[in-house]
């Protein structure tokens, strides 16, 4: 599972650097398909449900799953989230990310800022012997103190062979509840946090976009993690 969160790691930070004004989001997915394919992987997400693209694009006010698309043209001052996984040998790698286009607003900033704090918040309690209570708890506390909204409809999960697999990782929860954490788990966590409201509305015409309730921007951050004696162990790294 390390090599395919290598693969998958590497394709989003390559992508990564290609986030600026002008470029299309079909473009970058191009390129995330690419790598994978030079890697000797395959798109985790190309073909899933029916989904079209390598990456999901997620620009703004979308939470999750944006298509990727040559109409989409990132403009300064957006945000994008990525997600983007690779299969190697048959193990899955899921890992995304939240990249400013351009000069963003201080607020924006502080957002992406955040969410990846309560990302790393949720990873940490990410141990055996602690729950997915813990782990939810540990993201919704820095999200909500923050006075960000934290998405409940969509989730972490488990990876394997599989890249939904059980159990679910909720973003938000109370500690010492749900599921005990054993050894040998591979988990994605992946909080979704909106700027205001934690309510989402859609998917719409298009079958997979899903939009904060009031159209503020959400940020996005996800590794996949193996849970071990030593504790979280990041598998999405290079
Ligand atoms: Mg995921």
């Amino acid at each position: 599972m390390k090599e395919a969160g290598r693969v998958s790691a590497k394709a989003l930070r390559k992508v990564g650097e290609l986030v600026r004004p002008g470029i299309s989001t079909l473009e970058l997915d191009r390129f995330a398909e690419n790598l994978i394919r030079m890697e000797g992987g395959t798109p985790a997400f190309l073909g899933y449900n029916g989904f079209k693209g390598s990456i999901c694009a997620s620009v703004n006010d979308q939470i999750v799953h944006g298509i990727p698309s040559a109409d989409v043209i990132l403009r300064e001052g957006d945000i994008i989230s990525i997600d983007v996984g690779a299969i190697i040998g048959g193990w899955v790698g899921d890992n995304a990310a939240t990249f400013a286009v351009g000069q963003i607003a201080p607020e924006t900033q502080r957002l992406m800022d955040v969410t990846l704090q309560s990302m790393w918040a949720g990873i940490d309690a990410a141990r055996p012997g602690n729950t997915l209570g813990d782990i939810g708890y540990a993201v919704q506390h820095v999200a909500e103190g923050a006075g960000f909204g934290v998405v409940r409809e969509y989730v972490g999960h488990g990876v394997g062979r599989k890249m939904h697999e059980d159990p679910n990782v909720p973003n938000f929860g109370k500690k010492g509840r749900g599921t005990r954490l054993k050894e040998g788990m591979v988990l994605a966590i992946e909080p979704m946090i909106n700027a205001g409201t934690h309510r989402t509305k859609g998917p719409f015409a298009d079958g997979w976009a899903v939009y904060t309730a009031d159209n503020k921007p959400s940020a996005h951050f996800e590794r996949t993690i193996a849970i071990t004696k030593a504790g979280p162990l990041v598998l999405t790294a290079e």
